[in-house]
């Protein structure tokens, strides 16, 4: 049985909970455990899918084709594994398993109440997400005094009676702010975020203070007498210039060693920082620096701007850099820019490299297929993910295959050249209103043509040997393989995930390709038809683009290939 670490956040909401619980879970691995964590997220939407990414930030795509929180893409990040939906947990997801289980009759006549069923099927869901590892760090969204967090709050504390106290920590990550006009660090709101986590018959065995700047002793005193617990149990996390150095603070405090100690366990090795520490140092450094301009749209919150509707691709534009020893600076550009002022495109010139990401719908589409002609004409290193691949296509069939209008059929349905259309698999949930969890998502396998610039960038980095170890892992779990797809026999592949309902119209691939442009990469479906996957200029600086979402196969250690190739582009 896995031993359970719950957090829960206190006083505000994105202090980088998720964050902190990645560098927990990374800290532990390097003591050599294995460890997984769960993200509780309590609103009744079933999953992230239909959210809107200026809201609540990117959606992150698993393996298995769940649309999740982003942080979930966190704990990917730090630990490296993959990791499957069902480690997050909704409000949606666990009502409507009850009430589907009531119509089915499963109760067998009982009176199905809040409880015991609502956190008996939390605590069944958390169990089945934990089995098999060492730890598992379950990360409850939100904040402590939040209505919807109670049923999460009951069943943790119903697990506890169940597997004893020595099983399960509770560590309380909260803020402390300091009020611009007395500047002067309060601890009020925390000292309420105990009580409240009291309330719910918790109490924290840590206390993670996060802050502007470090805590004094003055402050950390007065919340250790308040919560009751050791000194050395409540730990300071200031503002640091990178996310990744958060394991290597925590671990100066020693926090890995105290949690074992907590749980009487010895690690099972020493470990070792010196890789990451370097990494780390190179996000930091003061030496070469690139700049990027991100053409996109979902960046304006009101007065505000959120980047983390990028997220991912922010991070792997940061793993790729920390690897090649530069730091990068990102501008995210609104795309409609460009249609409202063309000549605002000689601004792109100030970048090193252009990327366009995903997106849906037609706003700044226009101005996205400006950008990238700019990039293809200037000779500017360019990548695109996704719809970035799509426009791609669209700008070439029209500027220079001669397709006048050319389109995308999301964008135009009646037009003579439909370069991108829509899959056939999507027809149906389109006309039925079923937008839900419908996407083609997830891993799916591409084979790659050994003579591009794609195919050497996988085989340099390594993914193509170890995605193809992956399948034959993955082949194991029969339901999975049929999702990720065939492969040409005798074939290496590769497999990076997706999020989309529309593709490269294959009546329009002999043309576009007679013209220059090279399909480096497909995906066979099961009627032995390709979907394009990839595509690049072989004369270009760096002009390559994907279908798939690379950004989230990416961490520190191993940066995505397709971002690396970009970045090391950038810097020539
Ligand atoms: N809107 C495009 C599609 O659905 C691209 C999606 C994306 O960029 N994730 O195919």
């Amino acid at each position: 049985m896995p031993r359970f670490i719950v957090v829960s956040g206190g006083v505000i909401s994105g202090v980088g909970k998720g964050v902190t619980v990645s560098s927990i879970a990374k800290i532990l691995q390097e003591y050599g455990f294995s460890v997984t964590a769960i993200k509780i997220d309590p609103y009744i939407n079933y999953d992230a899918g239909t959210l809107r990414p200026t809201e609540h930030g990117e959606v992150w795509v698993t393996y298995d084709g769940g649309e999740i929180d982003q942080d979930l893409g966190n704990y990917e990040r730090f630990l490296n594994i993959d990791i499957p939906k069902k480690n997050n947990i909704t409000t949606g997801q666990v009502y409507k398993k009850v009430i589907d289980d009531e119509r089915a009759g499963k109760y067998l006549g009982k009176t199905v109440q809040f409880i015991p069923h609502i956190p008996d099927e939390i605590k069944k869901r958390i169990k089945d997400a934990s089995d098999g590892y060492d730890f598992c760090i379950i990360e409850i969204g939100g904040t402590i005094g939040d209505y919807e967090n109670i049923p999460f709050l009951f069943a943790v504390k119903s697990l506890e009676r169940e597997i004893g106290k020595e099983n399960i920590i509770y560590i309380l990550i909260t803020y402390l702010p300091v009020p611009s006009h007395i500047e002067e660090m309060k601890t009020k709101p925390t000292q309420q975020a105990i009580r409240m986590l009291g309330e719910n018959g918790i109490f924290a065995d840590f206390i993670i203070c996060r802050a502007k700047k470090e805590m004094d002793k003055v402050r950390k005193e007065k919340i250790e007498r308040y919560a009751n617990i050791k000194s050395d149990h409540v730990v300071s996390e200031p503002d640091i210039d990178t996310i990744y150095r958060i394991p290597l603070d925590l671990e100066k405090d020693k926090l890995g060693l105290k949690i074992l100690n907590e749980f009487k366990v010895i690690p099972k090795k020493n470990p070792n920082w010196i890789e990451w520490e370097k990494l780390v140092d190179n996000i930091a450094n003061n030496g070469k620096k690139i700049t990027i301009a991100m053409v996109c749209k979902y960046i304006d919150i009101g007065e505000y701007e959120l980047k983390d509707s990028y997220v991912s691709v922010n991070q792997a534009i940061q793993h790729a850099c920390a690897n090649l020893g530069v730091s990068a600076e990102i501008k995210w550009i609104d795309s409609k820019k460009f249609e409202q002022d063309e000549s605002r495109l000689n601004e792109l010139k100030n970048y090193n490299g252009i990327i366009v990401p995903g997106g849906f719908g037609s706003s700044g589409v226009e101005g996205k297929i400006k950008a990238i002609e700019f990039a293809r004409k200037n000779n500017i290193p360019f990548l695109g993910l996704c719809y970035g691949m799509q426009l791609a296509i669209v700008e070439f069939a029209r500027n220079v295959c001669n397709m006048k209008d050319a389109n995308t059929t999301e964008v135009d349905e009646k037009t003579k050249y439909p370069v991108i259309n829509i899959l056939e698999s999507q027809k149906e949930f389109i006309n039925d209103k079923k937008y839900g969890g419908t996407m083609r998502l997830g891993a799916y396998a591409a084979v790659l043509d050994e003579k591009s610039k794609v195919f050497s960038l996988y085989e340099q980095s390594g993914r193509l040997n170890e995605d193809s170890d992956r399948i034959d892992k993955i082949k194991k779990q029969k339901e999975q393989l049929f999702r990720i797809g065939i492969a040409d026999e005798n074939k290496k592949i590769i497999i990076e995930r997706h999020r989309h309902r529309y593709e490269v119209n294959p009546d329009f691939t002999k043309q576009i390709q007679d013209k220059g442009l090279l399909f480096s990469g497909y995906h066979l479906r099961a009627d032995k038809t390709k979907l394009m996957e990839f595509i690049e200029l072989p004369k270009h600086k760096f002009f390559v683009a994907t279908q798939s979402h690379p950004e989230f196969n990416s961490s520190l250690n191993k940066p995505s290939p397709l971002f690396y190739g970009f970045i090391k582009s950038c810097i020539k």
